[in-house]
Parts: structure tokens; sequence; C-alpha cells
């Protein structure tokens, strides 16, 4: 059996739902880095501060793997780039995001903000919410866009003298990819196997036009997917590597079937707007800056519609008469 070469976590800080992000240094017959943290001024210093401290600078970076397209995952890319040669490799999916990433950005505050529109925000919450959502998104410039590869679902990837399979695993978002050794049962979970429940973040559906995607839908599935490979390691997008993907599956499983019926028993009560659900559900929760409970509140709306549990009605969403 091959020796396992262990990945070297560098926790760049991020401030907002986790205290940090991971980036993944692995050593091999290539020096790959999978993700590159939030952007800011000293973010970048302790990048470099981080993998000095491993012995590495980032010239010798050959290989850049991202996993999705989220600011916090690709922030530090031009920089790390401009500072290296190394071949970047990303979901053929999110292409645009680096190549138009102007264009992308846009139409996503676009659709955030329709999005919001209608789930009942009081109008100067409603407001502040615009406003951060414009100050968040992304605005990172990708030149050398030549040095991009793209791959996608079934692809393999070499990182740390092994192969590692690509899958694309929906749910936080639908281009959220991960990798997976399945002999060694280790996994990059990015942020879809996390130490806390992923947020399922709703954005357009990339294949239905127009229409949010059902995060928490695809979130399960992709759980259900990931099951029957037993891993046992997990390198998530945030927080420190775990152990036994399968436990942390049924955990999070259970308290979203849990938080589910409580969602369940708001519409009962009465309340029939996904904000004033969320502000009974997650009231120790500020909105902005932390969304992930509003988009839990539309995921268990998404899952009792399935089960026609609730309708919806002009209103927003009812037991069905
Ligand atoms: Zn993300």
């Amino acid at each position: 059996m091959k020796k396992i070469i262990e990945p070297i976590r560098i926790e760049i800080p991020l401030g907002i739902m986790f205290q940090s992000v991971n980036c993944y240094l692995i050593p091999g017959k290539q020096l790959t880095l999978i993700d590159c943290g939030l952007y800011s001024e000293s973010n970048w210093e302790i990048f470099q501060k981080k993998i000095k401290e491993h012995g590495y600078q980032v010239a010798d970076i050959e290989q850049i793997i991202i996993t999705h397209e989220h600011r916090d995952h690709i922030g530090l890319l031009p920089e790390i780039m401009a500072n290296c040669n190394a071949i970047v490799r990303v979901p053929k999916m999110i292409k645009e995001w680096f190549s138009q990433p102007g264009k992308k950005n846009k139409e996503e505050i676009d659709f955030t903000k329709k999005l919001f529109n209608s789930l009942g925000f009081p109008k100067d919450i409603l407001k502040e919410v615009f406003q951060y959502i414009e100050e968040v998104k992304g605005n990172r410039k990708f030149t050398n866009l030549d040095r991009f590869e793209f791959f996608e679902e079934g692809d393999y990837l070499e990182m740390g003298n092994t192969q590692w399979e690509i899958l694309n695993t929906p749910g936080h978002c639908p281009s959220q990819f991960v990798f997976l050794q399945k002999e060694q049962k280790r996994i990059f979970g990015s942020d879809m196997l996390l130490p806390i429940a992923p947020m399922p973040i709703k954005v357009e559906n990339p294949n239905e036009k127009g229409q949010p995607v059902k995060g928490l839908v695809d979130l399960l599935n992709s759980f259900e997917r990931l099951r029957v490979f037993d891993i046992q390691t997990i390198y998530p997008g945030h927080g420190p590597v775990f152990n036994d993907a399968n436990a942390m599956i049924d955990k999070q499983l259970a308290r979203m079937k849990m938080r589910k019926e409580e969602c369940y028993d708001c519409i009962k009560s009465g309340l029939n707007t996904p904000y004033h659900i969320n502000r009974k559900m997650y009231s120790f929760q500020k909105m902005p800056p932390d969304f992930s409970g509003m988009f839990m509140v539309l995921g268990y709306i998404d899952l009792l519609l399935q089960e026609e549990k609730i309708v919806k009605n002009k209103e927003g969403f009812s037991l069905p008469i």
C-alpha cells in the first residue's frame, strides 16, 4: 500500500458563521493547493506566513484546485497565481466565474435580491440586506486564464501521489465539488461535509432559468450518495479534520428532521412568511450578516411542500385546506 500523504491544513480567518476557512497544501510529485481562502490584505500575509511555517513558499505551488466559486474559497487566487506558475483546475460549470466574474456576480446579486424580496422582510430590514448583498459579493479579477483547466464529475485529480475521484455534490451550491479517495476512505469535503450542517444557499437553478435550486433537497441526496463510501477521514472546507462521515451525516439529519417539524409548527401556528418563521426559529441570528438560518428555513419549506404538508398561497405558506 502506498504511503498516505497527510494534507496540511492552512486556516485563513473568516469571521462569519465559521471562524476560518481551510486551504489544504498537499505535498507530493507536484505541490497542490486546494482552495484559496477569503481575500483581504492581511489574509494574504497570513497565507504566505502559514505556508512558510511548513517550509514552502507560494512560488512552490504547482497545482491549484478549486472546490466551488464562493468568495471564501477563491479569494486569494489572483495573488497566489501572480506569485507562482501553477496550473489552476476548476469545475467546468463555473468557468464564467473566472472569465466574466463581473457578469456572474451581477446575475447572482440580482437573483438574490429578487428572492429576498419575496420572503416577507420588513422594508427597512430588506434595505439593509440588499446593501449587505451588494457589499459582500466578490469583486476579484482573474488574469492568465490560459492557465485554467476544467474538470467535471467523474474525472480524476492527482494530489499527494494519489488519484482522487471528482464528485459533484450539490446542496450547499449546485457547483459544489468534493474529491474522494475510495480505498483510503478519505475525502476533501469542502462545504459539503462539515462539522455543522452546510448552508443550502438558494441560487438560480443552472438547469431551470429563473427558478431557485432546492438546495436542502439536493443536500439530502448528496448525503445519501456519499454515505455508501463509509468515509473515515474528512478534510472539510471549514473547521478541523474529522472522522466518520456517516456519524456526522446522521447527526445533521436528525437535527434537520427536528427543525423541519418546528418549521411546520410555525406554519401551523399562522406564521406564513419565511421571514417570520426565521425570526421565530433563528432569533439568535442577526440577518445580515448571517443568512444560514434563512436558507435552512427555505430548505424546510421545500421539504414540507414536497411532502404536501403545506401549500404556497398569495400570502406565503399555510396548511392545505
Ligand atoms: Zn461555500
